[in-house]
């Protein structure tokens, strides 16, 4: 298939596909699958992924259905004194692995057998996967602000949307797949499609390359601009753009050739902008005509909002609004908070057997009802436990006591699903302030002409 594997991986992994290897929740690995064996002799397992979860030729990541889980494998890796070629090594031994129980190595020197231990999942990539894996170029738009943004300018299958900068593309990967309605047909084809700008030339040669590697071409146009100067149009035609996003420094000098008209000298001045002046002795609107633009800029100061906000109000803009998005993880999870707990208050006596910690379950069951008796079972805070847990002064030999207890088969009660509470544990303070999203939308301009027409049509207008 020629389609991107961000806009539809096929059911099955094949050669050359772009895999998303999942060895943890916080370390996914992009891999590029390869058929060549790199095979010499029959010895060679030809491209290894090497994990501390032990190795994967890529081999076994062929021919498997998105989402599979894949067990490691043993792989000679090396050979005495016989010719050994190894083939495209990645080395996802980035977390501080156990390197001496998986050793692997391009080395044809030494014979190392790796372990075979664990496992990966092999997964399609999606915009959301790609940005906690994509190599960062810069700082990215995570997925909570991102969705949230393409929500709200309106991004959707067909349209136009202009973004800059390009940086590392995270946000370019969502947009696209928000705006793909189709691989464009001929250059008047007007498919959705993100016309992305960076000024950066080697980021903007990646970019390009990235396009390239995902098979985006035609959705994704990139092209290497410095915005402030020089504007948002391409080969001197207009995007015709009804969504924008800007995550650049200074954003409020790229608006106002983002405006519908030419910016008159006096207004370019009381925006201090007198030095854009120059750049608009040509002058095309980057907008589509007949449409509200819906536009966000992304700033991570408070500054850059007030200036970003001044200029769009001088610059007709309306709905001006900024929203932070903080986000919160919240944990939820059985905890075996009470087990611990005396028989008889101010005796830390441990339970001596599995009747007595079923009872003492039962007995602390009743306590938390009573203390959480108007609030709902699911919804117990880490904080409230915590207090009641203080009170009673726990030892740290009661809880082993009976966490212990060898055959959980025997105590019902002590099974898994019934050990605990069901407790959420948010998070103190958000720990990562993103950036400030300014959202605003510049109305449609109506002709007189459109005006009239309107008002004819209009049941009221006769
Ligand atoms: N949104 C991107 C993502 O999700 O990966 C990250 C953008 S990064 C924070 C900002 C980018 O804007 C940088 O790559 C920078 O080179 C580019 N940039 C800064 N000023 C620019 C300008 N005047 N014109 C075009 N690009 C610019």
């Amino acid at each position: 298939s020629t389609t991107s594997p961000f806009l539809d991986p096929r059911p099955l992994t094949t050669p050359g596909a772009l895999a998303l290897v999942h060895l943890s929740r916080d370390n996914v690995l992009p891999v590029y699958l390869s058929e060549d064996s790199g095979a010499v002799d029959g010895y060679s397992e030809g491209a290894v992924i090497n994990t501390r979860f032990g190795s994967f030729p890529h081999s076994t990541l062929i021919g498997q259905q998105w989402g599979s889980q894949i067990r490691a494998s043993i792989v000679d890796t090396g050979s005495r004194g016989r010719k050994r070629k190894l083939g495209n090594v990645t080395d996802a031994d980035a977390t501080g692995n156990d390197t001496e129980a998986f050793t692997s190595s391009t080395s044809n020197t030494k014979d190392v057998k790796t372990a075979a231990t664990g496992f990966i999942h092999i997964l399609p990539p999606t915009p959301e996967i790609w940005t906690s894996s994509l190599p960062h170029r810069t700082q990215v738009v995570y997925t909570p602000d991102y969705s949230y943004i393409l929500h709200r300018i309106r991004a959707r299958p067909g349209v136009q949307i202009i973004e800059a900068g390009s940086g590392s593309g995270s946000f370019t990967h969502a947009a696209t797949r928000a705006v793909y309605s189709g691989y464009p047909k001929d250059p008047e084809d007007k498919r959705g499609k993100v016309w992305s700008f960076e000024f950066n030339h080697d980021r903007f040669l990646k970019m390009r390359e990235e396009v390239a590697d995902h098979r985006l071409n035609g959705i994704v146009q990139v092209t290497h601009r410095d915005v402030y100067n020089d504007g948002f149009l391409v080969d001197g035609e207009s995007p015709e753009a009804e969504c924008i996003f800007l995550d650049v420094p200074a954003p409020w000098q790229a608006l106002p050739h983002l405006s519908r008209r030419k910016p008159t000298p006096s207004l370019l001045a009381s925006g201090g902008l007198e030095p854009l002046k120059e750049t608009f002795a040509q002058w095309k609107s980057p907008l589509r005509a007949d449409r509200s633009v819906h536009i966000c800029t992304f700033s991570p100061c408070i500054e850059q909002v007030t200036k970003t906000v001044e200029i769009m109000r001088r610059l007709g803009w309306v709905d001006i609004e900024m929203v932070e998005v903080a986000q919160r993880r919240i944990n939820v999870m059985r905890e075996k908070v009470g087990l611990n707990m005396p028989l008889e208050r101010g005796t830390s006596q441990s339970p001596r057997n599995v009747a007595e910690a079923v009872t003492r379950l039962k007995q602390i069951d009743g306590r938390f009802k009573d203390f959480y008796k108007d609030k709902r079972d699911t919804d117990v805070n880490m904080e409230d436990i915590d207090a009641e847990k203080g009170q009673d002064e726990l030892s740290n030999e009661d809880a082993n006591a009976v966490n212990n207890i060898s055959d959980p088969s025997d105590t019902p009660a002590l099974k898994p699903w019934m050990a605990g509470r069901l407790v959420h544990r948010t998070e103190a303070e958000i720990k990562t302030h993103t950036s400030y999203l300014v959202f605003a939308v510049l109305p449609q301009e109506w002709s007189e002409e459109q005006e009239a027409a309107a008002f004819e049509k209009w049941p009221c207008g006769k």
